[in-house]
């Protein structure tokens, strides 16, 4: 069933665990997506980024009534949300599709100005009843595989805190836009690591402690166990995942290929059929650790 971020968030802070969000740039990472949320039976997150238009992956006409769909027929809730929003057009454009949720991404502006953006995003979505995400801090993007996104790193800058999420600066934020969710910098990176990620986890719970709403955390591949159930207890409710989930298409095609002799014949149906199996048991297994919490209640 489709529903707005905001109630499975609510929810998922309420039990302390984090709904997975999934980029579904193709018929069969969304049919990946929800199959294994079904079998799971956990809340899901299915998103768009704009920049997968803007690299001609996919446009927002093509995927999103297909995601909106997917997620209306789904056996569990499903959000629909449109990720990293740049322009205010394009998100009211997914609101209108059925979209219940969108991500206004103006971090890199000026503080005043990422807030002014929110504040509007925020008032025509929610009269339409579609939650907001927005973005404080600014995240570091990989040199490989964050989507066309400029690489950066904490080297860029003099300090920590001039970067990652200031817990009052974010409270201030939230109170004067009323955005549903918050996503915080805190080392994660857009991408591939090419180094272990060293994250500020401690800093997450001072922004959960000063904000008490749903925290984001992007650039979930590649995060490990132990650091994503820390990030979860102390706040985050929804991980951005993307990156793993893709690569494990690509694998699983590889070693399918690799079972073929020369010149046997190999159809583009079993190569799509097996790349969806990839990324599935990637993502299944990315859901049953950010829904620990939720599956040991049961
Ligand atoms: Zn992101």
């Amino acid at each position: 069933m489709l529903v707005t971020m905001k109630e499975i968030l609510d929810k998922a802070m309420a039990g302390t665990y984090a709904v997975g969000a999934f980029n579904v740039p193709n018929l069969e990472s969304i049919q990946a997506t929800i199959e294994a949320a079904e079998e799971l039976d956990v809340p899901v997150i299915i998103q768009h980024a704009q920049v997968h238009e803007d690299e001609g992956l996919t446009t927002l006409d093509e995927i999103g009534p297909t995601m909106v769909g997917y997620a209306k027929r789904a056996k569990v809730p499903v959000c629909v949300h449109l990720d990293h929003g740049v322009d205010f057009d394009y998100l009211v454009r997914a609101m209108h599709m059925g979209f219940t949720s969108v991500m206004i991404d103006a971090s890199a502006k000026p503080y005043e100005e990422n807030l002014a953006i929110t504040k509007e995003v925020c008032k025509v979505a929610h009269a339409l009843n579609v939650s907001v995400e927005a973005e404080l801090g600014a995240m570091f993007n990989s040199a490989v595989g964050s989507g066309g996104r400029a690489a950066s790193s904490l080297d860029d800058y003099d300090s920590a805190d001039e970067v990652y999420t200031n817990p009052q600066q974010a409270k201030e934020f939230i109170e004067a836009t009323g955005v549903d969710a918050l996503a915080i910098a805190f080392g994660t990176v857009h991408g591939v690591y090419l180094t272990k990620p060293a994250l500020d986890l401690d800093r997450v719970k001072l922004i959960h402690d000063a904000c008490g709403i749903p925290l984001v955390m992007h650039g979930g591949s590649g995060v490990s166990d132990e650091d994503n159930r820390t990030a979860i207890n102390n706040g985050i409710t929804k991980i951005n995942y993307y990156t793993y989930g893709t690569m494990a298409g690509a694998n699983a095609v590889r070693d399918y290929l690799a079972t073929k002799a020369e010149g046997e014949k190999i159809f583009f149906h079993d190569i799509v059929a097996e790349a969806k199996k990839g990324i599935k048991a990637d993502v299944k297994r990315a859901m049953e650790i950010f829904a620990t919490n939720l599956l040991a209640a049961r």
